[in-house]
């Protein structure tokens, strides 16, 4: 299941990053610092998610709570330095305990049962959990996420639930090679913060992250507001079949 790439690739997978991201805000009018970088780690080794932090990397993202159990615990046992670890795959309501053992954030809150679980599982430790909602911005089937059309009014009441702290919204763009559909995808998202933000609905004036653009639609993601970008292969090479 995990593979080990040489540190250097892993090293050089990032700084190509850092500076891509850094090119799309110089591009867009931006300050580099107002987008964090997520590696997404997705069925890597603990020793090149290590290779990713030693290289600067501070934000990691799993997809499944399996891998989390698998490599998390070594993560910390080999790294003392500030790492902020997010689910960011789709979390079934059954596995919250688990997954809230290993995480400081979920971005893929997509239904209100999982915002009420992770809600009561958080007041239940005694602490405060951070999300996002996660939306489906393309439309397309196979993607999770909520409606565009009820994203707003979802938030508004997962901000509400006492236990979650909202950070913002996450997508996963249009996988569409017409760069117009993309872009209109991750627009689409921005229009929905920003009517998040406006809502004056209790704890949302402070939701203004924006979880999107991947190793592909990267750039179109920096010119549309994304706060944070989640990138694997652009990282760690292409993925093992
Ligand atoms: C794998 C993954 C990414 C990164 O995708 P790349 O195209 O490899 O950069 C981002 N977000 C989610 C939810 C993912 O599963």
């Amino acid at each position: 299941m995990t593979s080990s790439l040489p540190p250097d690739s892993v090293a050089s997978g990032w700084l190509a990053t850092v500076t891509r991201v850094a090119e799309a805000c110089r591009m867009a009018g931006r300050d580099p610092g107002e987008v964090q970088i997520l590696a997404a780690v997705k069925s890597q080794s603990v020793a090149t998610v290590l290779a990713a932090l030693r290289a600067g990397c501070r934000l990691i993202g799993h997809n499944r709570v399996q891998e989390l159990a698998a490599t998390v615990p070594g993560i910390h046992a080999a790294w003392a330095e500030p790492l902020e670890v997010h689910m960011i795959g789709a979390l079934q309501s059954n596995k919250v305990n688990a997954a809230l053992r290993y995480v400081d954030c979920v971005q893929s809150v997509d239904r209100m049962d999982l915002a009420v679980r992770l809600a009561r599982a958080a007041v239940a430790q005694e602490r405060v959990l951070d999300v996002f909602v996660q939306v489906n911005a393309s439309f397309e089937a196979s993607k999770g996420g909520v409606n565009p059309m009820t994203a707003v009014g979802f938030a508004a009441e997962v901000a509400g639930l006492e236990g979650l702290r909202l950070r913002g919204l996450m997508t996963i763009g249009a996988n569409s090679p017409d760069p117009g559909v993309v872009r209109a995808s991750l627009e689409r998202m921005a229009q929905l913060s920003q009517a998040l933000v406006a809502s004056r609905a209790p704890a949302t004036a402070q939701a203004r992250e924006l979880s999107m653009g991947m190793s592909g639609d990267l750039v179109a993601a920096v010119a549309a507001g994304a706060t944070m970008v989640r990138i694997g292969t652009g990282i760690f090479g292409p993925r093992l079949p």
